[in-house]
């Protein structure tokens, strides 16, 4: 799924928008205590991300740190996030993407411990918004495995679970970004009450054609 280029925001307003969006993921329990991290683009070669180990409830602005594509440190007080690289790897491989959120969504991480994948044939929204969601092999959180194992599934895709760990979804700005991680979880949710009281039934190739896929 690639599409234009994304729009440019401030460092400012991507602060303001990345800490709208750790407690909207927190309070949806998509994250709990330091989980999960955000980074928005604010240029080129500059990104804003959240801070390393603190609660995301409590973040404020002032405690999100800028970097450089290649990971140097360009502003901010505190240390970033320990999954930076897998931001970066993102930014690097898909100059369309804008903003990127790594969660475990409780569901959706119970489907990546299972080893299984959201299909791309069942939900129109789910289709429409995030296309198939794949399960990438393990790999040890805050290594540089993890943005390894993701970059193969850049392309296609709008988000990817990460076995026994969680999931990433990315986009053109920070809202796709965090519609598709709520949208990933309420699609494993969905699933799972589908699989619990019969058989998932497939939409059909015409179905899912008919269905249009955005870009990011
Ligand atoms: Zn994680």
């Amino acid at each position: 799924m690639t599409g234009p280029e994304p729009a440019r925001v401030s460092a400012g307003e991507a602060g303001r928008t990345i800490v709208a969006c750790a407690r909207r993921l927190w309070q949806a329990g998509l994250i709990a205590g330091a989980d999960g991290n955000i980074s928005v683009r604010v240029g080129d070669d500059l990104l804003v991300v959240t801070p390393r180990g603190m609660p995301k409830a409590d973040l404020e602005a002032a405690d999100l740190v800028l970097v450089s594509l290649a990971g140097d440190h360009r502003g901010g007080f505190r240390l970033p996030s320990s999954e930076l690289d897998l931001h970066l790897r993102i930014y690097r491989e898909r100059q369309d993407v804008g903003a990127v959120v790594h969660a475990h969504p409780p569901t959706a991480t119970g489907f990546a411990v299972a080893g299984v994948g959201i299909p791309g044939d069942v939900l129109p929204e789910s289709i429409s918004l995030l296309g198939p969601v794949p399960v990438i092999p393990y790999a040890t959180p805050g290594t540089l495995a993890v943005g390894d194992g993701i970059v193969p599934y850049l392309r296609g895709h709008g988000g990817v679970l990460l076995a026994n760990h969680g999931a990433v979804t990315w986009g053109a700005d920070l809202q796709l970004a965090q519609i598709r991680m709520e949208s990933m979880e309420h699609a494993a949710r969905i699933l799972l009450v589908a699989r619990s009281v019969g058989h998932v039934t497939p939409l059909t190739e015409a179905q899912v054609a008919e269905l249009t896929r955005p870009g990011g």
